[in-house]
């Protein structure tokens, strides 16, 4: 694989969270941030968004921010990133987030995280793309999701290799070597349907 230059986070707008999170969200940031690695993400300064923003920048990192018009206000938009686009649809932001990043890291994160998450499984599951996507398992924050989609693979409506589409980490230590790793496993529509 070559370089990651860019990678994209998904996580969570909400301001009321743990402070816990927050500050796992700047230090991302700030790790990326250093290692010279552009940030793609929604665009907002809300909840972990901003942090994962703020401490990208503040490493003297780029941040690319992609946000709908209908969401600028309510996001509470970024007003310092590298870049921001503003795009017409919620489509459109996944789609060109999906195509500027690298890699993906999943932070803990709300229904539109989830959402996210499971558009950039499910494309990588049809063979759309191959590029690693890391869930950070932080305080065991995730642990329903990956017990659940154990639960689907065990009720066979997923194939078992559906846990190889993403790669667990639980600290922060793991997320470069995580996102670096080459991805043996190939997906493809046949794979699909079984
Ligand atoms: P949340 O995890 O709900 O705090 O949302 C995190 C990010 O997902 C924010 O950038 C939201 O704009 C985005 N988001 C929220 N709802 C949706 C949705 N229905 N589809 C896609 N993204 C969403």
């Amino acid at each position: 694989m070559s370089a990651l230059q860019s990678v994209c986070i998904y996580c969570g707008s909400s301001a009321t969270v743990d402070p816990y999170y927050r500050t796992l969200a700047y230090r991302v940031g700030t790790l990326l941030g250093t290692q010279k690695i552009r940030l793609i993400y929604g665009g907002g300064r809300s909840g972990l968004m901003g942090e994962v923003a703020d401490g990208a920048l503040h490493a003297g990192g780029t941040v690319i921010g992609i946000i709908p018009h209908h969401m600028q206000a309510r996001e509470i938009e970024h007003r310092t990133l590298s870049e921001l686009h503003v795009v017409d649809t919620m489509h459109t932001r996944k789609m060109m987030m999906a195509e500027k990043a690298d890699g993906f890291v999943v932070l803990p994160g709300g229904l539109g995280t989830l959402e996210e998450v499971f558009e950039i499984l499910t494309w990588k599951q049809l063979g759309l793309h191959n590029k690693p996507i890391v869930i950070f398992n932080a305080q065991e924050f995730w642990n329903p999701l990956l017990g659940l989609i154990r639960h689907i693979i065990a009720a066979q409506f997923a194939p078992a290799n559906n846990e190889q589409l993403y790669e667990v980490i639980e600290s922060l230590e793991q997320l470069m070597p995580a996102l670096g790793h080459e991805n043996t496993a190939r997906f493809s529509p046949e794979d699909k349907w079984f």
